[in-house]
């Protein structure tokens, strides 16, 4: 048969060809060089901010007909780099990720080289055996007997899939006859929690009208007697309160629930206890900052993203669940094609049916090695420079004429303040003395942007009548007292005349 005119372009798909061998050595020696040496960089902008239309022609967007050569590739990855920030350098604060561990980032690098698919043993023995191990690990620290768990995509998913779960444990005949024939039912959650919650209920069918919003206290931490109260208002409205989601370490204020005290309201109700500690669940990794959790070893499941204060590459995040055997209950379908009960081997190690998901990221790899390199001690180790770093500037902050911490203190590695520039200084604090404060923060944060030299995100927070504020993030391990410093310098530089 004569080649097809498509041959010229059918080449270079085998790693055995020396030209491929050759741009894989120039494309790790571009990321170590460009995108993972210059991080830590005195000289390094935190990012090169470029608008939208500008960064497209920046880009060189267009797909042509005919192929780029591979230097040319090289190229765009430079600009990819060049046109991206920077969450790995030491004053950036604006997020709940920083730099990716170099361990995680091989275990990263491995899993996109072996490109495997975690549903079975049979396609991912290594995967499947360390995901097992890697949740009884998780377990443990979490404090289960006997836990089991799945990556999420993210824990808005471990969120949404545990609400799921609550769902079945309520009436499990709804997997079948679906929603339309059931008595309501309500989810609670409290007024600083994720977001998540709404968007979960949206999606599987309760309707966000369905979700109960308990009230904080000024710190952010839920009000259990409000939690109970709401719980008992529920039934007597006939609808099924049969999820409670507790935040351990809130989104904004950083703030842990009482999770003793919600497991006892939870418990006496029946009601499913979901903890999310997406964010604050790192603290479960050190001996001196474990307390925040206390109580956790008794809810019912976790999400817990490690990819925030863990180090390991995003994404990685843990859903577990107390219960074992409970996720694939809920979840499996048992394809014909993918969980022949006849193979060789003992099929319960076909993990896929514990999710939603059919095929699904391995993500374990980049925890395990991370951890397996680690140790115990360093990822506590981490956790806990991060808490004594956010102290400091917390002290800091108090002390520095201008500053106004949005809390006394706060809980978590999240530290939210006001800076009040001269002119606004000493005056009366009225309605419109905070609407001229709100507007500060967005001021710096432009300049910020544009000159690159630091990224801290901002926010209102209209639950608690809170104007614009500044909301650092304190994470990465490289970060130092110089770069706390560095952060309260430099807003006061950007702030000249704001
Ligand atoms: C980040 C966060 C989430 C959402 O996690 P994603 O992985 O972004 O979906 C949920 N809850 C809390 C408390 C968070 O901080």
């Amino acid at each position: 048969m004569a080649e097809s005119d498509n041959s010229n372009c059918l080449k270079g798909y085998s790693y055995a060809e020396p030209e491929i061998q050759q741009f894989v050595k120039d494309f790790s020696k571009l990321i170590l060089e460009d995108a993972l040496i210059p991080q830590t960089d005195p000289n390094t902008r935190v990012l090169n901010f470029k608008q939208p239309l500008d960064l497209q022609k920046f880009l060189d967007l267009e797909i042509y007909e005919e192929p780029i050569p591979r230097e040319k590739l090289l190229e765009l990855g430079k600009k990819v780099i060049g046109g991206s920030i920077v969450p790995g350098h030491p004053h950036f604060f604006n997020t709940m990720y920083s730099a990716i561990d170099p361990y995680s980032l091989f275990g990263a690098w491995l899993t996109e080289a072996l490109n495997c698919n975690v549903h079975t043993y049979e396609v991912a023995p290594v995967m499947v055996t360390l995901e097992n191990y890697i949740f009884k690990k998780i377990s443990s620290v979490i404090g289960y007997p006997d836990g089991e768990g799945i990556f999420c995509p993210g824990s808005s998913f471990s969120n949404l899939t545990a609400i799921h779960l609550a769902r079945f444990r309520y009436n499990s005949t709804l997997r079948e006859k679906g929603m339309f024939t059931c008595e309501p039912m309500t989810i609670l959650k409290s007024e600083d929690a994720h977001y998540s919650i709404e968007k979960g209920a949206s999606f599987l069918g309760f309707g966000t009208d369905n979700v109960v919003t308990i009230k904080t206290d000024d710190r952010g931490r839920i009000i259990p007697k409000d939690l109970e109260h709401k719980i008992r208002q529920c039934k007597q409205n006939k609808c099924a309160p049969i999820m409670f989601m507790a935040t351990c370490g809130t989104t904004v204020l950083g703030s842990y629930d009482d999770l003793e005290a919600v497991a006892d309201i939870c418990q006496r109700h029946n009601v499913w206890m979901h903890a999310d500690g997406a964010w604050g669940g790192g603290v479960m990794l050190s001996d001196k900052l474990k307390h925040l959790t206390k109580g956790i070893e008794r809810s019912d499941s976790v999400a817990w993203n490690i990819h925030k204060m863990g180090g390991a590459g995003i994404q990685c995040s843990v859903f577990v669940v107390k219960e074992k055997g409970f996720l694939e209950r809920c979840n499996a379908y048992r394809a014909e094609y993918l969980f022949q009960p006849d193979k060789i081997y003992d099929t319960s190690y076909d993990i896929g049916d514990r999710t939603i998901q059919c095929g699904r990221k391995n993500d374990v790899l980049k925890l395990w090695l991370m951890w397996k390199g680690r140790g115990d001690k360093a990822m506590g180790a981490r956790i806990e420079k991060a808490f004594e770093n956010a102290a400091y500037l917390t002290e800091k902050l108090k002390l520095t004429e201008g500053f106004r911490l949005v809390l006394p203190e706060f809980q978590c590695t999240n530290i939210s303040f006001w800076y009040i520039p001269p002119r606004l200084r000493g005056q009366n604090e009225t309605a419109e003395w905070w609407k001229e404060v709100g507007k500060v923060a967005p001021a710096i944060k432009g300049r910020m942007m544009l000159k690159g030299s630091l990224m801290i995100s901002y926010q209102p927070l209209s639950t608690k009548g809170l104007v614009n504020f500044f909301k650092v993030i304190v994470g990465n391990p490289v970060c130092e007292r110089s770069d706390m410093d560095f952060i309260v310098d430099e807003i006061i530089r950007l702030a000249e005349d704001v």
